[in-house]
């Protein structure tokens, strides 16, 4: 029995998708159990640039049999969007399976994502407008409906019924908006439904028997530790938690299942959306970095807003990998920093007058300071190398040193967004 998680020790975009597309040729099952639609992992392999929203990454192999578990926002539409973009695009039909207890992303959830940014003006939270936070608000008032609701229409009315009485007194009395009837939206579902019928399943008698078999199963999480709800930069985090500790419940799995955590770690920092950021740099630096590592971005261009740059911070890695239980890191981007003469590295905060390693709170992040330390760059292409003790000594340098500073072994070092741009240790 073995089970793999690969997920994001910082604010997301750590280059997940990549490092899942790289491990899930040795997997049988990959599995998304967390999050929506709302961000974007980019692949590139042999059949094009693709961005991944709500599909596991594992699509690409034929024989991988990819699962969207309970715990995640099923946008049904997106679902099934993303699945014809990959086979018009060549891709081999993909083995997709989609729990029957998901819950589904309602167009309210939606309007209401983006009603409320608007509301909220100056003070917003840079939602990607998903419906995701409306989403799970609903699913923890039990409000919500569960894939399997969609087949059990007189069930699926008095669901929907109930959950937009008191959104229609909101609707109009806070949003100054029309009221929604239930009978609105029911045709559109069902349509949906219909589509979606032939991926459902009950995924936890799926994963009991791929582990009574001791099939491999690799977990997929979406963003990164820094946005979880309870141990990220709250409120400036997504509403389910992004952590390896989460997978179990969101995928439906025994927590004793999962062997191994594969954190994954950008060789700097990058964040999409508000909150604090330690390392942060701006202007032509900023500019550059971001042009270099690609991170204009699929995703800052859905949302209209390119990413925000820094440093890499270890402060908040470490951290990022302690939250996650990273049993093994995925140093990612390595190549991109090739540009530099000198490559700054935050090591410590300093906040409310003292020097801290350990990640504060939100309310002490506000004015962290960072504390760099320069280390020597390798001003070269190192895309073409695939062994660790041929990269320049610098670049095997900053790799060791980041290591220690995380205090989680790097087994991997990824050197380009193709599969097979990395170099295993
Ligand atoms: P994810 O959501 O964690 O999968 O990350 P994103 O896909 O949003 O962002 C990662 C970006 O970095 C994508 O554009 C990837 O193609 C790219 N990428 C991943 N690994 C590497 C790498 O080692 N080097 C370079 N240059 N780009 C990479």
């Amino acid at each position: 029995m073995s089970i793999t998680a690969v997920v994001g020790a910082n604010w997301g975009d750590e280059g997940k998708g990549k490092i899942t597309d790289v491990l899930a040729a040795q997997s049988r099952y990959v599995v998304r159990y967390q999050g929506g639609s709302n961000a974007g992992h980019t692949i590139i392999n042999q059949f094009g640039k693709f961005a991944l929203h709500l599909l596991p990454s594992g699509v690409f192999y034929p024989e991988v049999v990819n699962v969207i578990g309970p715990g995640v926002a099923l946008n049904v539409q997106d679902f099934l969007r993303e699945r014809e973009e990959l086979v018009s695009r060549g891709v081999p039909e993909p083995i997709l399976r989609v729990s029957n207890r998901a819950q589904i992303v309602l167009p309210y959830h939606k309007w209401f994502d983006e009603l409320e940014e608007e509301r909220l003006g100056e003070r917003k939270f840079g939602s990607t407008k998903s419906g995701i936070a409306p989403f799970y608000a609903d699913k923890y008032v039990k409000l919500g409906v569960q894939v399997a609701d969609l087949y059990n229409v007189p069930r699926l009315k008095a669901r929907l019924e109930s959950s937009l009485e008191a959104k229609s007194v909101l609707l109009q009395h806070l949003y100054g908006k029309p009221a929604i009837q239930a009978d609105e939206l029911i045709d559109g579902l069902l349509e949906d439904a219909e589509r979606l019928k032939p991926f459902v399943c009950d995924t936890s008698v799926l994963f009991q028997e791929a582990l009574a078999r001791g099939e491999r199963i690799l977990m997929e999480g979406q963003l990164g530790a820094l946005r979880d709800p309870d141990h990220g930069i709250y409120p400036y985090s997504t509403s389910s938690s992004t952590l390896s500790g989460f997978a179990p419940v969101g995928a439906g799995v025994p927590p004793y299942a999962i062997k191994k955590v594969v954190a994954v770690v950008k060789a700097y920092s990058s964040c999409v959306g508000a909150g604090p950021f330690v390392t942060e740099i701006s202007g032509e630096e900023a500019d550059e970095l971001r042009r270099r590592g690609g991170d204009a971005g699929e995703y800052g261009a859905t949302t209209g807003r390119s990413r925000r740059m820094g440093w890499f911070d270890a402060v908040a890695t470490r951290y990022g990998c302690i939250v996650q239980g990273a049993t093994e890191a995925a140093l990612t981007n390595l190549d991109v920093l090739g540009y530099l003469d000198e490559i700054p590295v935050c090591t410590a905060y300093r906040t409310d007058g003292e020097t801290t390693t350990h990640f504060p709170v939100t309310a002490r992040l506000e004015h962290a300071m960072p504390v760099l330390e320069k280390l020597p760059g390798w001003r070269s292409d190192i895309s073409g190398i695939r062994k660790f003790d041929e990269l320049p000594v610098n670049a095997q340098h900053y790799v060791l040193r980041i290591e220690k500073l995380i205090d989680v072994p790097i087994r991997w070092v990824s050197v380009g967004p193709k599969r097979e741009q990395i170099i295993e240790r």
